[in-house]
């Protein structure tokens, strides 16, 4: 079983690999790719460049075995729509369980992605909690809850796609915003990324 976890990445904190690890031990995925984006369609450009990102990404799980990052996206001409990733890793990967991972925050706006019906046909959504976020008592997305909510993790296994799993996680206050504006202010951004995320900002200059 595969999670997915896309995002911009720009930088990778402790926000995103912690989470990561714990959803993976959580529900005993086989491996959890984070996948950077192109150009989100949702959010303005990144200010670091793919590569900058990617180089990030790399100290980011350096060492950990259970982390591994798919470059698709960043290959595709922009804009990344989660659908088309995973159509494309239907293609590669056939039945197994794929589960697409996101913050609440990113859950709560599913609804304005491209073609977000599809999504809960080609892979589960667990959704990770977030400080600040709740989840949604109204609307299309609280309605995919009622529709496909599964409390049982074990369900996950049990079928390629189709749950809607919300799971606890470390509950880190950690933005990748928050890390730009600190560096951008000449405020120090360390303990949020690792430090050899740290050493990749300061020598490339990013988000100054
Ligand atoms: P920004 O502050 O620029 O919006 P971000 O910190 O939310 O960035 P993204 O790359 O946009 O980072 O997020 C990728 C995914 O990681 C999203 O699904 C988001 O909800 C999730 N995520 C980011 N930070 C956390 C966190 N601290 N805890 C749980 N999920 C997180």
């Amino acid at each position: 079983m595969i999670g997915i976890f896309g995002g911009t990445f720009d930088p990778v904190h402790i926000g995103h690999v912690r989470t990561a690890l714990d959803i993976r031990e959580d529900l005993a995925l086989d491996e959890v790719r984070l996948m950077p984006c192109n150009v989100s369609p949702h959010r303005s450009a990144p200010l670091a460049s793919g590569a900058q990102r990617l180089a990030m990404l790399q100290t980011a799980i350096h060492g950990e075995p259970g982390l591994c990052i798919d470059e698709r996206e960043l290959h595709r001409p922009a804009p990344s729509y989660t659908v088309d990733t995973l159509l494309s890793l239907r293609a590669e990967l056939g039945d197994v369980p794929l589960c697409l991972m996101m913050g609440m925050d990113s859950f709560q706006a599913l609804h304005t992605w491209h073609r977000w019906r599809d999504i809960i046909a080609l892979a589960h959504i667990v959704v990770m909690t977030r400080p600040g976020w709740l989840p949604p008592t109204q609307g299309e997305v609280a309605e995919l809850i009622m529709q496909h909510g599964v409390y049982d993790p074990a369900r996950v296994r049990e079928a390629a796609a189709g749950c809607v799993l919300l799971r606890p996680v470390s509950q880190l206050d950690i933005s990748a915003s928050r890390i730009r504006n600190a560096v951008k202010a000449e405020k120090s951004a360390r303990y949020w990324v690792p430090d050899g995320v740290l050493n990749i900002i300061k020598k490339e200059g990013i988000y100054r």
